[in-house]
C-alpha cells in the first residue's frame, strides 16, 4: 500500500521549460515536497540556455552543450513531463488549456514561457523574416539560409532588425559561422536598428567597443532606422524623414521582447504591452496561486529589461515561493538587482564584459564566460543521486503481457478497491464515445455485459493486454496502450470493433484519481477512434501505481487471416518500425535517454499499425505477428515454429530507434530482456553474433512495435517502398525465409 505521504494532493502545474523552471525542478528533486505532485507542459523538450546561444550560433559549441535536456530533469524532480503547448488558461475551473490533449487542473500555477522578438504589427514581418525566438524554429531556419548562402554565387544580403545587445551579439556569431562553413561566400551583413544608437541598455564604452568591432567586420550598421514594412526582397524603413529601402536575400528579426497575445486574454492581470504582471512573490497581482518568472513576467515594483540572468536569479525565488504556495504558508519576497553583469561574446572566443561604466574585453573575458555559463549547465546535466536510489520497482516492464497481471495483483497493483461508480460516470461523460449501430449495448447502458452484433461469414478475434506505464503522462498512455493493444488485431488482417478496458489509478483524493481516469481513458479513446473499435465497457480499480490495458476485439473475412504460421521459404521478412523500446524506456528511467529519442520513441509508439497491416495484405503476405513484450526473436520463432522453416536475418539491416544501440551499448536493458534471452539458443551461430551491436536488439522488449511479416520474394521490395511511403519510414526488410533446417536452431544471423 503507498505511503500516505505519497499520495497526490497537490498538483502544482509548470508551464514552459525555461531558466527559472529549470531551478525549480531541481529544488524540488532536491527535496521533494511530500503530496505535491509536479507536471511540467513544455513545447520543447530541449530548452536552449541563452548564454551559449550566441556561442552555439557561431559554431563554438554542440547542441547537447547548450540545451537542457528536460526529461532527466523531470525524472530528476519527480516530475511528469507533457510534451505540449499552453494556449490558454481557464482561470476559473484551473486549468492549463493545451494544444494537443485534455485541459491540464492545477492547485498551484507557474508559469515561464519566455517571449518572441516584437513584430509590432509591421506588414509583412511575420510572413518574410526569420524571428530569433522560438529557438528551435530559428535553428532550423538559419539551416536552410546556410544552405542557400552555400549555393548563391554573389553577395549574399543578411539583414538583422534589432540593434539591443541579442541582435548585436547575434550578427556578429553568424557572420563568425558563416565564415567557417561558407568561406569562400561573399555576405554582407546590414543591421537596423530603431535607435539612435546600438546596445542603448549599456554604458558609451561597450558601445564604442562594438561599434569598432562591427566596422572592423564590415557590418553596415543602421542606426535609427525604424523598419515600417517587408516584403519578400525589400525592407522599408523610416530615417529621419526619408523612406528608405534595402534589399535582402534573408531577414533576421530580434527586437524587444514581446508576449504572446493570448496571455492577455487569459485574464490575468498583464501590463500595457501583454507580460503577466506579478508581485514582489512572482505572483499574480489577479490571481493568487498564479506564479509567473522569466521573460513573460513582470514585477510592477521591480520592472527590469528582459534577460536569461533575471531569469536564472528568480528561479531559486520561484522555487521557495511555489512550496510555501503548495503548503499554503506565506511568501517570500524577492528582490531583483538593478545592475546585471553582462558578458556578451564577439563571436570569435572573445567577449566584452558590461556592467555600468565597466567594459572589459578579450580572450580572457570569453574563458570567464564560458566558465560561468559551463558551470550553470553542469547543474542540470550532472544531476546529483535521486533522492531515493532507484529501485526495480521504478524500472519499466515495456509491453507485460496478460502473465504480468497475477504478479501486479499480488502486489496490490490490480485489485485494489474499484473506483467510485459517479467517478466512472463523471470521467465517461467526458470522453466523446460515438455511437454505433452494431453496439447493441454499450458502455453508457448500464447492464451486466456489452453486447455486439457480428455479421456473417466473419470470424471474431480477441486479444487483451494490460502493462503499468512506462510514461508518466497517463493520456499518453492511454493513447500507446490502447495502440499496443489493437496492434495484435492488425497483425491478425482484422478490424477492430469493440474494446473493454481495465484501469488501475494510483490511490488518492477522489479529484485526483478521477482526473487520471479521465486522461487514461481521453488517451485511450483517441487511438480506438482512430482504429473505428469502440469503447463498450470495462473495469477500474484503485492501485499501487497507473496501470491500463484493452481487451479488443475485430472481425475478419474468414480467408483473409492472417496467422503467424503461414511463413515459405523465399518469402523475404519485412520489420515495419524501429526496435528499441525497451532499452530506452530503461535508460529514461535511470535518466541516462536524451530527451529527443523519447520523443521519437513516443511517436513510433503512437503511431498505428492500421495502415501497415493493409499495406502488407495488399502485397499478399504469408504470415504476420505485432512485435511487443517477447522481443524480435521470440516473435520471429512465434512464427518460424508453426511455419516449419529456417530464417536468415541481417543484424545490420535491423532498423533501430535513435539512442537504442547507445543505450544497449552503455548494458541498459529493460527488465524484461533477461527472460527474452533465454530464446538466445535458437540462433544456429551464437557465438560469432553474440558481440554485434545490433544484437541485444533481437531481445528488446517493444511497447507498441511495428508488424512482423513474411512476404513473398518478388513483392517484398515494393511492399517496403510503400510501407514507407505510408509513414511507416524505419521499415526494413531484415531477412530471408530458407528451407527447414536445424528445428533446434533455426536461425542464422547474417553478419
Ligand atoms: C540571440 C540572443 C542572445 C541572448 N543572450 C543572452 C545572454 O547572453 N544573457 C541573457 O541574460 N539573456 C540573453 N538573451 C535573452 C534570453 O534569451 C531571454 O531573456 C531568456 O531566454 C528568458 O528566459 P525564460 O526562462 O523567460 O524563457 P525561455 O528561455 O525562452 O524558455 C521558455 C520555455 O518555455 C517553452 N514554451 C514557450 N511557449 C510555451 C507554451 N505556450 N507552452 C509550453 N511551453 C512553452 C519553451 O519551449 C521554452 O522551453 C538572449 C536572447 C537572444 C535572442
Amino acid at each position: 500500500m503507498q505511503a500516505q505521504s505519497d499520495i497526490v494532493r497537490k498538483d502544482l502545474v509548470l508551464v514552459g521549460g525555461g531558466h527559472s523552471h529549470v531551478a525549480v525542478r531541481r529544488a524540488f528533486g532536491m527535496r521533494p515536497e511530500p503530496g505535491v505532485r509536479l507536471t511540467l507542459i513544455t513545447r520543447d523538450v530541449h530548452t536552449p540556455y541563452s548564454g551559449m546561444l550566441p556561442g552555439y550560433v557561431a559554431g563554438h559549441y554542440s547542441f547537447d552543450e547548450v540545451h537542457v535536456d528536460l526529461r532527466p530533469l523531470a525524472r530528476f524532480a519527480g516530475c511528469r513531463l507533457y510534451h505540449d503547448e499552453m494556449v490558454g488558461l481557464d482561470l476559473a475551473n484551473h486549468q492549463v488549456l493545451c494544444r494537443g490533449r485534455p485541459p491540464v487542473p492545477y492547485d498551484v500555477l507557474s508559469i515561464d514561457i519566455g517571449s518572441t522578438p516584437d513584430e509590432n504589427g509591421i506588414p509583412g514581418a511575420a510572413e518574410y523574416s526569420l524571428p530569433v525566438k522560438p529557438v528551435d524554429r530559428f535553428l532550423a531556419g538559419w539551416g536552410v539560409i546556410e544552405r542557400r548562402v552555400r549555393s548563391t554565387a554573389g553577395t549574399f544580403h543578411i539583414a538583422v532588425v534589432g540593434g539591443g545587445a541579442g541582435g548585436v551579439e547575434l550578427t556578429i556569431s553568424l557572420q563568425h559561422r558563416l565564415a567557417a562553413s561558407c568561406p569562400a561566400a561573399q555576405v554582407q551583413f546590414r543591421l537596423f536598428s530603431e535607435t539612435d544608437r546600438i546596445l542603448p541598455t549599456h554604458d558609451t564604452r561597450v558601445r564604442r567597443k562594438f561599434i569598432r568591432i562591427l566596422s572592423e567586420r564590415q557590418v553596415s550598421v543602421h542606426t535609427g532606422h525604424r523598419v515600417t514594412q517587408v516584403t519578400d526582397e525589400h525592407l522599408t524603413a523610416l530615417h529621419a524623414g526619408a523612406v528608405l529601402s534595402f534589399p535582402y536575400d534573408a531577414l533576421i528579426w530580434t527586437t524587444n521582447a514581446a508576449a504572446p497575445g493570448w496571455i492577455a486574454r487569459t485574464g490575468l492581470t498583464t501590463t500595457a504591452d501583454g507580460f503577466i504582471e506579478v508581485d514582489d512573490f512572482l505572483q499574480s497581482f489577479s490571481h493568487p496561486g498564479v506564479f509567473a518568472a522569466g521573460d513573460i513576467a513582470t514585477m510592477r515594483n521591480h520592472p527590469r529589461a528582459k534577460s536569461g540572468v533575471m531569469a536564472v536569479r528568480q528561479g531559486p525565488a520561484l522555487a521557495v515561493n511555489l512550496r510555501c504556495a503548495s503548503k499554503s504558508e506565506p511568501l517570500v519576497p524577492f528582490l531583483p538587482q538593478h545592475h546585471f553583469l553582462a558578458l556578451i561574446s564577439t563571436g570569435d572566443r572573445s567577449a566584452i564584459a558590461s556592467r555600468g561604466p565597466l567594459a572589459l574585453e578579450g580572450t580572457a573575458v570569453w574563458r570567464w564566460k564560458d566558465w560561468i555559463d559551463r558551470r550553470w549547465m553542469e547543474r542540470y546535466r550532472n544531476l546529483p543521486s535521486p533522492n531515493g536510489k532507484i529501485t526495480a520497482a521504478d524500472l519499466p516492464t515495456e509491453g507485460a503481457a496478460l502473465s504480468e497481471i497475477s504478479a501486479l495483483a499480488m502486489r496490490g497493483g490490480g485489485g485494489g478497491p474499484k473506483i467510485a461508480r459517479t467517478v466512472r460516470a463523471r470521467v465517461l461523460a467526458r470522453i466523446p464515445i460515438a455511437s454505433r449501430a452494431d453496439v447493441l449495448i454499450g458502455i453508457r447502458d448500464a447492464d451486466d455485459a456489452a453486447v455486439v452484433e457480428v455479421p456473417s461469414g466473419h470470424v471474431m478475434v480477441h486479444t487483451v493486454d494490460f502493462f503499468r506505464a512506462i510514461v508518466d503522462d497517463p493520456y499518453m498512455f492511454g493513447r500507446i496502450a490502447a495502440n499496443h493493444s489493437l496492434g495484435d488485431i492488425y497483425a491478425m488482417g482484422a478490424q477492430p470493433q469493440s474494446a473493454l478496458a481495465i484501469a488501475s489509478v494510483p490511490f488518492g483524493p477522489e479529484a485526483k484519481i478521477e482526473q487520471a481516469l479521465y486522461e487514461l481513458m481521453a488517451g485511450a479513446a483517441v487511438a480506438l477512434e482512430e482504429s473505428g473499435a469502440a469503447l463498450v465497457g470495462g473495469h477500474s480499480s484503485e492501485g499501487a501505481e497507473l496501470a491500463f490495458g484493452l481487451c479488443v476485439n475485430g472481425l475478419a473475412e474468414r480467408g483473409q487471416l492472417l496467422r503467424k504460421g503461414g511463413m515459405r521459404p523465399g518469402d523475404r521478412l519485412i520489420l515495419g518500425k524501429a526496435l528499441g523500446t525497451g532499452t530506452l524506456f530503461a535508460a529514461d528511467m535511470r535518466r541516462q535517454a536524451r530527451g529527443r529519442w523519447i520523443d521519437a520513441a513516443l511517436e513510433s509508439m503512437l503511431q498505428s499499425n492500421r495502415v501497415a497491416a493493409e499495406c502488407l495484405l495488399l502485397h499478399g503476405t504469408h504470415a504476420c505477428t505485432a512485435v511487443t513484450g517477447v522481443g524480435l526473436l521470440g516473435h520471429l520463432l512465434e512464427m518460424i515454429r508453426p511455419s516449419q522453416v529456417d530464417v536468415e536475418m541481417e543484424l545490420d539491416g535491423l532498423p533501430a530507434l535513435d539512442g537504442a544501440i547507445d543505450c544497449l551499448a552503455l548494458g541498459i536493458f529493460s527488465s524484461l530482456q533477461p527472460e527474452n534471452v533465454r530464446l538466445r539458443r535458437a540462433i544456429r551461430n551464437l557465438d560469432a553474433a553474440g558481440g554485434h551491436a545490433r544484437y541485444p536488439l533481437l531481445f528488446d522488449p517493444q511497447t507498441a512495435g511495428g508488424l512482423l511479416a513474411s512476404v513473398p520474394e518478388a513483392n517484398s521490395a515494393a511492399c517496403v517502398a510503400a510501407l514507407r511511403r505510408l509513414g511507416y519510414t524505419q521499415s526494413a526488410i531484415i531477412g530471408r525465409v530458407s528451407e527447414p533446417g536445424d528445428a533446434a536452431a533455426p536461425v542464422t544471423l547474417v553478419l
